[in-house]
């Protein structure tokens, strides 16, 4: 671990300690390139067994296994989805009013 990491594993501490639990529900996101877009979607969907529908910010639905063995190419194919930046930038800016 060098300097940099130690320091921003620091401020990641403190920061949940200051915030608490609320917060980290509006952190809790992974994006991935599924069919038409790069989506964000709720990080529990990562854990959602492949067969099953997860459904992006956006409303966009998808079979769970598209979230996994993607690969850089697929990253580089789709484009973000602008509804799910939105959904969430709107989220950040709510709770964090400067960034
Ligand atoms: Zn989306």
């Amino acid at each position: 671990m060098n300097k940099i990491d130690r320091k921003l594993a620091r401020r990641s501490y403190r920061t949940k300690q200051s915030i608490g639990a609320r917060m980290s529900e509006y952190l809790t996101y992974i994006w991935r390139p599924v069919t038409g877009g790069r989506h964000a979607f709720p990080i529990a969907a990562k854990k959602t067994p492949p067969g099953e529908t997860v459904t992006a910010f956006c409303g966009a639905e998808t079979d769970a296994a598209q979230l996994h063995d993607r690969s850089e190419v697929d990253w580089i194919r789709e484009e973000t989805c602008m509804r799910c930046w939105r959904i969430l930038a709107a989220r950040m800016s709510r709770h964090h009013p400067r960034m």
